[in-house]
């Protein structure tokens, strides 16, 4: 079984019609992704702002990989940016968008990544899960172990990666939705929305996680997790 490969359906006349020039496609997530999805979507879960860390890590991650590629692959870094990480609150519109200079990820990584549970912490939750009688579990095990990318849906309902790895020359999105069991990738067409490199992650919040977005809240989270991460943090607010 192609467990490392999202099924890939052929993309329908209509979704090919309505964009303007690259076609989405539409993925199938690995089964087990659909699960840890579900238990996300409609845990009780209370701590949702752990979301924050985890994609901040995943910022610093993604800068730390970039950084260590570097040394011996200088040709990377020829898009002189700074390496950092800004979170922008749109609390209008509820929105959070969260910005990275790091290694961002080609189309086969975003469908190796953001399709599959490769890594090792999601993989550890759901064994525990497995291993845990008590139906309740879940609830302490998302804090437990993190469940990584896929703690966005514990407070936003539609997340967009829009990511540029410098070892492409295409820029690509990711959409997903809270309670679909396929995302979509597209090339990024946009000039508007293109990035030198990096990922940029779009969170569109749940009506009851609107809170969120309010720079002081995101402010206050940042300054909790910002102390183990060594490349600087910007917030800001739109303005409005
Ligand atoms: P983990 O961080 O434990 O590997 P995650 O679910 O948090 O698991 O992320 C899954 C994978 O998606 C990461 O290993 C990485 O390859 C990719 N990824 C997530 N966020 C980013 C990012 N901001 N930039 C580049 N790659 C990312
Ligand atoms: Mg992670």
């Amino acid at each position: 079984k192609d467990l490392f490969l999202g099924k890939r359906y052929e993309s329908t006349a209509a979704e090919s019609a309505e964009s303007t020039s690259a076609p989405s496609e539409r993925y199938e997530y690995q089964a087990e992704v659909s699960r840890l999805m579900d238990l996300i979507v409609n845990s009780l879960y209370s701590n949702k702002e752990v979301f924050l860390r985890e994609l901040i890590s995943n910022a610093s991650d993604a800068l730390d990989k970039l950084r260590f590629l570097s040394v011996t692959e200088p040709d990377l870094l020829k898009d002189a940016v700074d390496f950092d990480i800004r979170i922008q609150a749109d609390k209008d519109n509820g929105v959070i968008t969260l910005t990275d200079t790091g290694i961002g990820m080609t189309r086969q990584e975003l469908v190796d990544c953001l399709g599959t549970i490769a890594q090792s912490g999601t993989a550890k939750f759901l064994k525990a899960l497995k291993d845990s009688k008590d139906a309740g579990g879940d609830n302490n095990l998302i804090g437990q172990f993190g469940v990584g990318f896929y703690s966005a849906f514990l407070v936003a309902d539609k997340v967009t990666v829009s990511t540029k790895s410098p070892k492409s020359d295409k820029q690509y999105v990711w959409e997903g939705e809270a309670n679909a069991s396929s995302y979509t990738i597209r090339e990024e067409t946009d000039p508007e929305k293109l990035i030198p490199r990096g990922t940029r992650l779009t969170l569109h919040l749940k009506r009851d996680d609107k809170g969120f977005a309010h720079p002081e809240r995101i402010e206050k989270l940042v300054k909790n997790y910002s102390q183990f991460v060594s490349f600087p943090i910007y917030t800001w607010q739109e303005k409005g």
